[in-house]
């Protein structure tokens, strides 16, 4: 008859904590082995036996590519989505023919797809899709366990801006035959994001000219160095670098222009993003960003238009975004919903006149009071002159300045969707009045007050949002407009962009968009479709 043993007793000994194979099964002292269960005593007839890790073995295996994903992976849905698109811009970039020199290009279509997936998951870095390609199924199963450089990843990003401006239009025709864009009500937003620059690499006009000179030398310098020992690869690199550099610093300098025909006070630009602008965040700092502009088919909540800008301001905005979803889609919405950023007369007699109606609370006549005290400063005029102390005479229908000359009506126009009513006192009046310094020191025609009068549109504008149905779809607004930027910045991980100038972060923003809105086909037809399809026999 078998002895009783108490557990972690061996067949020979009866050291506790040892195992028959000592090595890396042993117990650490003070810490009990995996066959000790504490106070209980286990009978067994062998010391345990326990499966060891072997790593110096080769192994060659087979892979089902197929069926490294399962049937309801996301990255089959892209995959399946982008095959239904025209890819022939991107076509017309491939050198590769048949009968030809050199290796077969890679397809547009696998690259797209890789871009929206990568985007998909929050991945942004060329250089980490390089890597994924290597071991994640999701992109072994998309490039066919293919590696894809870097590089070409990289460059393919950024190459084809307009290839991919015509994607995202196709992609808003499916999903509009699929009836995912009614277009019956759009939201507009604009959302800042960080720029790949940094906020101390901001520098005034004389210092970027001086590093603009000592890079130029440093390039000349370089072409005249003997070849080095170092592999031409490393070279080349070099030579892009400094290349780079002295093309950002050119392209530093010519952003002064840019400021000065905006007749911008800003005096410094970005040394390493030069498109960049200095924009005040959400969290009430600021940083080098920019605002990146999205439209939403609130339906659905597809993307329907986006576009990166260099101005803070979103009320210039509103009249290119809704150009251009008409453009995009060859329709004009019904119906805009838009935050106070957005109100201006200007835009609210825009919208008006297109036929759309604007929802958005009420422009703020205590700003516009504030701004007209300021520009009245800024003219010089003390506030004993301002508009407001001149009075009106109803005998004469003319104005009375405080010196008790007379203004008569002189003409009337519309500007800003607003109708103004001028009066105007003579020319010699006022070049002969003593306290025309105080007035109007830089009118050489005699002082004009305008009687303003908004248009009949921003009467019916200020009217309609009184109402409880205008007051209702504006509450719906943060919900839907901001749900998208939200996305983007979370899920995709573009709080900041992985690239740099104007141009190509547009092209980023595109990607996001396009990403944003094949995910919501996928949510709203492929899954359903998918999940309707009987399962595999
Ligand atoms: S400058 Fe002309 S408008 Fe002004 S106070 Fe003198 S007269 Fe009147």
């Amino acid at each position: 008859m078998a002895k009783k043993r108490k557990r972690g007793e061996s067949a020979k000994g009866k050291v506790k904590g040892e195992t028959r194979d000592d090595g890396d099964q042993r117990g650490l002292p003070g810490i009990p082995n995996q066959n000790e269960v504490e106070g209980e005593d286990v009978e067994r007839a062998s010391p345990v036996r326990l499966k060891k890790v072997d790593r110096r073995q080769l192994l060659l295996r087979t892979i089902d590519v197929e069926r490294l994903i399962s049937d309801e992976h996301p990255a089959r849905a892209i995959w399946e989505f982008v095959g239904r698109l025209d890819l022939s811009g991107f076509m017309a970039h491939v050198n590769s023919v048949e009968g030809g020199a050199g290796r077969p290009a890679i397809d547009p279509h696998l690259l797209v797809s890789l871009w929206v997936y990568s985007y998909s998951r929050g991945v942004g870095s060329a250089r980490a899709i390089e890597r994924l390609c290597e071991h994640d199924p999701a992109y072994q199963w998309l490039t066919g366990m293919e590696s894809i450089s870097a590089h070409t990843l990289s460059d393919f990003r950024v190459a084809h801006g307009e290839s991919l401006r015509e994607l995202f239009v196709q992609t808003l025709g499916l999903l509009s035959a699929e009836g995912l864009v009614p277009l019956a009500r759009v939201m507009q937003d604009g959302t800042r994001v960080r720029a790949n620059a940094c906020s101390g690499g901001f520098r005034s006009k004389e210092r970027i000219e001086e590093f603009l000179e000592q890079a130029r030398d440093a390039l000349e310098a370089a072409d005249k160095e003997p070849e080095e020992e170092s592999s031409r690869q490393e070279q080349r690199a070099r030579e892009r670098a400094r290349r780079e550099k002295k093309e950002r610093l050119e392209s530093a300098l010519k952003q002064f222009d840019k400021l000065k025909a905006h007749k911008s006070r800003v005096q410094r630009a970005s040394m390493s993003d030069p498109d960049a602008r200095i924009m005040k965040q959400a969290d009430g700092g600021s940083a080098p960003s920019y605002n990146v502009q999205v439209s939403t088919d609130a339906a659905y909540s597809v993307i329907v238009g986006i576009e990166t800008t260099q101005s803070g301001a979103d009320y210039r905005e509103l009249t290119p975004a809704i150009e251009r979803v008409e453009q995009t889609l060859d329709r004009t919405p019904e119906q805009v919903v838009v935050d106070g950023g957005y109100i201006s007369h200007a835009n609210i007699v825009s919208m008006a006149r297109r036929g759309i109606e604007l929802i958005g609370p009420q422009p703020r006549s205590k700003s516009a009071q504030a701004n007209r005290q300021k520009s009245f400063r800024q003219r010089g005029v003390s506030p004993k002159y301002e508009s407001s102390n001149f009075t009106y005479d109803e005998a004469t229908k003319a104005y009375v300045c405080p010196e008790g000359k007379f203004l008569p009506y002189d003409a009337k126009y519309e500007r800003n969707g607003v109708m103004r009513y001028r009066y105007k006192a003579s020319e010699q009046d006022c070049n002969k009045c003593p306290v025309k310094a105080r007035c109007c020191p830089h009118a050489r025609l005699g002082r004009a007050i305008e009687l303003l009068e908004p248009v009949p549109e921003i009467q019916a504008f200020r009217r309609e949002m009184q109402t409880e149905r205008a007051k209702a779809i504006y509450r719906t607004r943060p919900e839907v407009a901001e749900f998208p930027n939200l996305w983007i910045k979370a899920k995709f991980q573009l709080r900041q962009f992985h690239v740099r100038g104007l141009a190509k972060v547009n092209t980023e923003a595109l990607w996001a968009a396009l990403t944003y809105d094949i995910l919501q086909w996928i949510r709203l037809r492929w899954k359903p479709r998918t999940a309707a399809l009987p399962a595999p026999a």
